[in-house]
């Protein structure tokens, strides 16, 4: 499967390959922040299933290492990653996808921050923070990062 996305203005292209490793929703505050959506659904791809293609991304670090992007034209946020995980992965969020309603969402993180009023009838596991089940598929030991995506 091949996946096209980019920012409002269309100044920030990127195309990824093959299923994303990770789907899901982080309802933390500083995603909301940074979207100005009541929630934030991630992509998470591997980083040789994935490249920028055009423009240049503007990035911010609300918190050491995670490292936000988004369009310095548009100001569309587009995606993030970790420094220190680089190697590892990628995020863009759905949004920002052109065929976003491919995706087939597998959890929500962060639950503990989720919107009162939000109602998300759909099944999906949930996970206080960052779900155990993804870490070890990083290679990663939880204990290291309990703020993990935040
Ligand atoms: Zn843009
Ligand atoms: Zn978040």
């Amino acid at each position: 499967m091949e996946w096209t996305g980019g920012c409002l203005c269309g100044a920030v292209q990127y195309r990824a390959e093959g299923e994303p490793f990770d789907v899901g929703s982080c309802h933390c505050i500083n995603c909301r922040k940074m979207t100005g959506a009541a929630f934030a659904t991630f992509v998470a791809f591997r980083p040789d299933a994935f490249a920028w293609v055009q423009g240049e991304l503007g990035t911010f670090a609300a918190t050491p290492d995670l490292v936000r992007g988004f369009c310095r034209d548009c100001g569309s946020p587009v995606g993030c990653w970790r420094l220190s995980e680089k190697n590892l992965w990628i995020m863009v969020w759905a949004g920002t996808l052109d065929r976003a309603e491919r995706l087939q969402p597998r959890h929500h993180i962060f639950a503990k921050d989720e919107l009162p009023w939000l109602h998300l009838a759909d099944g999906l596991p949930r996970a206080e923070q960052f779900p155990e089940s993804v870490l070890e598929s990083l290679g990663l030991d939880s204990t290291l990062r309990n703020e993990a995506i935040r």
